[in-house]
């Protein structure tokens, strides 16, 4: 639905208004329209591209150099009156005829056409391209009785750019029915678009299908289908337009395809960018190569939920005038920087070679891993608690952060151990992972603690208990110096500190590690569970701090949780490390 607007009769025309106020130095309304804001050359032809409203960026947000000269904007969905078209018409032309290009559409034709013959009776030279690129709307071998939709993109980029390069009118309208015959467009919806004002959209598809063959205009699909996965809509829209791809051996087409996938209007970008993944998979399945695909919102039906694919099979002059420069409002493109060589080389993660090891570190190396291990079961054990606390005023994720966490870090620990690795090394994959498989501000600071803890082992020499408490405060150091948390900020902190504090004066007084990691994980326990009585001053629960109060801090708790359970392992195992 459309939730801003005036009165919807003016919904439209307000639109447009803003549009040319947000871009003067492309566009200046004129009757009907908008134009370019600076003058063309004369003798240049004039290319006019329009039809309804409803459509942004089609059709006015493509008026620029190296594209459209003017764009006559009809009502929602409405072609734009012959007047209109007439009016913007003669306000581009410059003395090198018009092209008007326009989706194949009973109203616009009509339009359009009223306005060509105006023009002509004053002497104008006109031409007319309707773009038919949408394949479910008429068999292939009438490929210009078929309507329009996102291959209207296509075909004006295209024409466009023939205008630019000096072009005549005969030449450019050669080159923009050249790029319409060769250009396919197929589309499905998952829900229709509802008109500014209207309550109801103007079509609803039942849940868990899709409508295929949609229109741009509030047209249901022809037929509905189960919806699938994205890789089964990629390949059904591919399926659809390659379904006409000519033949590779004559007419200068050798499988290179300039595509647009058109978001409808309520496809989110990263729904086009998951789609798209799977075309340009399947295209280089299929041996051919993607020109400057566009993956975005160009043809637009309101707030229809529904994506369309296009593609134009290019020979070198399509392409040419493909890639040529062009700078609109809605679309732009720079002529191409001279391309570098090739990457050759990426870091991968887990990859990087691991240095030699002596036997003694090797097999601290596999205790921190047992240790890596309890950590995550503890975690995963204590997730959907986790996850509660955060939620009350955080975002609700630490459960599965540090569920996804403390997994990542122990599979990498195991799988540097497996190729030898020592305890240090051990340790800074394992707070590389932490980090990355968690994401969120907790899994930085513990990725952060394990680096720093690996800081205290080397691969070569044994280690002691001492070495595992010096570990464990550099950790903690490391929590304080990255994440900057004073003692109440309500953060994990608050627990880590007083565990730190606990921890060194039971070593120092008794030398034994287990009991030393449980008094302070005790420590730390009743520390996080005092900090429900304080407001948050830091992190994502910031700003609903006074919200915190009554819960204690979720980072706090799983630190208290995981600590104590390391320290009720230290204490079962019989011989936690190697003594120096
Ligand atoms: P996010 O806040 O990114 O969603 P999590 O939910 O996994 O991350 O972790 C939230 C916890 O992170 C908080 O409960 C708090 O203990 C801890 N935290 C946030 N900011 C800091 C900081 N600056 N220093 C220490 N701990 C912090
Ligand atoms: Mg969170």
């Amino acid at each position: 639905m459309t939730y801003l607007l005036n009165a919807p009769a003016d919904f439209a025309s307000h639109a447009l208004h803003g549009y040319a106020a947000a871009h003067p130095g492309h566009v200046t309304l004129a009757h009907g329209g908008v134009v370019r804001s600076t003058a063309t050359p004369v003798g240049q032809p004039a290319l006019v591209i329009g039809g309804g409203s409803g459509h942004y960026p089609a059709f006015a947000g493509w008026v620029g150099p190296g594209m459209g000269h003017g764009a006559p904007c009809g009502n929602i969905f409405s072609s734009p009156s012959a007047s209109q078209v007439y009016s913007v018409s003669r306000s581009a032309e410059n003395g090198g005829g018009v092209i008007l290009g326009f989706g194949n559409y009973a109203g616009d034709v009509l339009h359009f056409g009223q306005a060509a013959e105006k023009l002509r009776a004053e002497g104008i030279d006109v031409r007319i391209i309707r773009v038919s690129d949408d394949i479910a709307s008429g068999p292939a071998d009438q490929h210009r009785n078929r309507r329009g939709i996102a291959g209207d993109l296509v075909v004006f980029k295209i024409a466009g750019a023939a205008i630019e390069a000096g072009a005549d009118l005969d030449e450019a309208e050669r080159v923009a029915w050249k790029a319409n015959d060769a250009t396919r467009s197929f589309g499905v919806a998952f829900e229709g678009c509802t008109l500014p004002g209207a309550e109801e959209a103007l079509f609803h598809v039942p849940d868990g299908q899709m409508a295929v063959g949609l229109g741009i205009h509030g047209e249901p699909g022809i037929r509905e289908v189960p919806l699938g996965t994205a890789a089964d809509v990629a390949d059904l829209l591919l399926d659809g337009v390659l379904e006409e791809e000519p033949d590779r051996t004559d007419g200068g087409y050798r499988g290179r395809v300039g595509l647009v996938l058109n978001g409808l209007g309520t496809v989110k970008y990263e729904e086009l960018f998951v789609v798209y993944g799977r075309v340009a998979e399947q295209l280089a399945a299929r041996g051919c190569t993607v020109v400057a695909p566009e993956v975005g919102e160009h043809v637009t039906s309101l707030d229809m939920a529904g994506l369309s694919l296009t593609v134009v099979f290019l020979d070198d002059e399509l392409e040419e005038y493909w890639l040529a420069p062009a700078d609109t409002p809605a679309f732009r493109r720079t002529a191409s920087a001279p391309a570098g060589e090739p990457r050759t080389t990426l870091h991968v993660p887990g990859e990087d070679p691991i240095p030699e090891a002596s036997e003694q570190s090797q097999r601290t190396a596999q205790r921190i891993v047992g240790a890596l291990e309890v950590l995550r079961d503890a975690a995963s054990e204590h997730e959907a608690e986790f996850g509660r606390l955060d939620a009350v005023a955080g975002d609700g994720d630490h459960g599965q952060g540090m569920a996804f966490g403390t997994r990542g870090a122990a599979a990498a620990g195991a799988a540097a151990a497996g190729k030898g690795a020592g305890a240090r090394t051990v340790l800074l994959h394992a707070g590389d992972a932490w980090a990355e498989e968690a994401g969120g501000t907790s899994g930085a600071l513990w990725g952060a603690a394990l680096t720093a803890a690996g800081g205290v082992f080397d691969d070569d020499n044994a280690a002691g208990p001492r070495d595992v408490v010096d570990a464990l405060m550099a950790g903690i150091d490391a929590v304080a110096r990255l994440g900057g948390a004073r003692p109440g900020d309500k953060t994990m902190i608050d627990a880590a500190l007083p565990f730190r504090d606990v921890l060194v004066r039971e070593f120092d007084a008794t030398g034994d590690l287990a009991g030393s990691v449980q008094a302070a994980a005790a420590a730390a326990r009743e520390a996080a569970e005092a900090t429900a009585s304080i407001t948050s001053r830091l992190g994502r629960s910031r700003i609903l701090g006074e919200k915190s109060l009554g819960t204690p801090d979720p980072g706090a708790y799983s630190f208290a949780v995981l600590m104590d359970a390391l320290g009720a392992a230290l204490r079962s195992a019989a011989d936690p490390l190697d003594a120096p």
